[in-house]
């Protein structure tokens, strides 16, 4: 496995094997990589002549108050890792690489990026489309891979793709989840052990309003507030900062809706909760029953 540091070395050895006619998967990352990761990369790795991972913990992407100091960082260990998955290239830029003095140019994806996790983590999109846009231009890959885990960043990330012409294809990628059903995730780090048992009640509450969706007997409001009730009924649960229905293309919360308008259609059902010192996301994409599928 190759490992590049500087920008401009990535660009030309991308440039290289684009010229012998070669595809580029890109899997970009911040690293602490779990097995939610390397899904992207095995996937990445079997669709691509060549596999590019990147790891770089963007600051642009973390508000003032929140975790970039103490986000995770395991370089060693993901080198192992992705050597073990038959990476190409490791990409790893350093900060100055990626901002050097003088950057003054950011990317904002206007209308997705405020709903949902924006509403909570201003600017949290402007510096994850920005970081999207320059790795893209780096590495000028055939396909990326994201996770829709992170649901929101993916419908951004292709929106953005579209609107700037960039010449990549987005493969969007499902959510590996633990035995229980929590959703891999870097920041899973963070939790105690009772704190990781009690953010088992994000997945639950998810199942279950998926279960109240396909069983056709409740509006729209009455499922978001059983899934609040849910997720606020766990005492480890400091807040819950969203839990709602949204439509899964424009990102709108449409829980005061009538569901009929949904029938036959999906709905995205997602939250976003802290625990302890994380701050969790998670999702389920829910077709709702047409009128002559509701299940008895
Ligand atoms: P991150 O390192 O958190 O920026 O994540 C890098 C990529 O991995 C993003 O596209 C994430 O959506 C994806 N990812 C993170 N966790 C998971 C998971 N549990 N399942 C699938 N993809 C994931």
């Amino acid at each position: 496995m190759e490992v590049i540091r500087v920008p401009g070395v990535m660009r030309q050895t991308a440039k290289g094997h684009l010229l012998r006619g070669r595809t580029i998967g890109f899997v970009p990352t911040m690293g602490a990589l779990h097995r939610g990761h390397l899904s992207l990369v095995s996937r990445c790795r079997e669709e691509n002549d060549v596999a590019v991972v990147s790891i770089f913990v963007n600051p642009a992407q973390f508000g003032p108050s929140e975790d970039y100091q103490a986000y995770p960082r395991d370089v060693e260990g993901d080198m192992e890792k992705l050597r073990a998955e038959g990476v190409d290239v490791l990409f790893i830029p350093d900060v100055d690489g990626m901002y050097p003095e003088g950057f003054a140019t950011y990317v904002e994806v206007e209308g997705l990026s405020e709903r949902l996790c924006g509403a909570f983590r201003p600017g949290h999109f402007r510096g994850v489309a920005t970081v999207v846009t320059k790795l893209l231009n780096i590495v000028r890959p055939t396909r990326a891979y994201f996770g829709l885990k992170d649901y929101q960043q993916a419908v951004i990330i292709r929106r953005l793709i579209a609107d700037l012409d960039i010449d990549t294809e987005m493969v969007g990628c499902p959510t590996v989840r633990e035995d229980d059903g929590l959703a891999m995730s870097s920041r899973n780090l963070y939790l105690s052990p009772a704190e990781r048992k009690a953010a088992t009640v994000i997945y639950r509450t998810l199942c279950q309003a998926e279960e109240a969706l396909l069983s056709g007997g409740k509006g729209f409001a009455e499922v978001r507030s059983l899934m609040e009730r849910g997720l606020a009924g766990e005492p480890l649960v400091k807040e819950v900062q969203y839990a709602s229905l949204f439509d899964p293309w424009t990102l709108a919360d449409i829980s005061s809706m009538d569901a009929n308008i949904y029938r036959g259609r999906t709905v995205l059902l997602a939250v976003a909760v802290v625990i302890g010192r994380a701050r969790l996301i998670d999702n389920k994409l829910v077709e709702v029953p047409g009128v002559d599928q509701v299940r008895p």
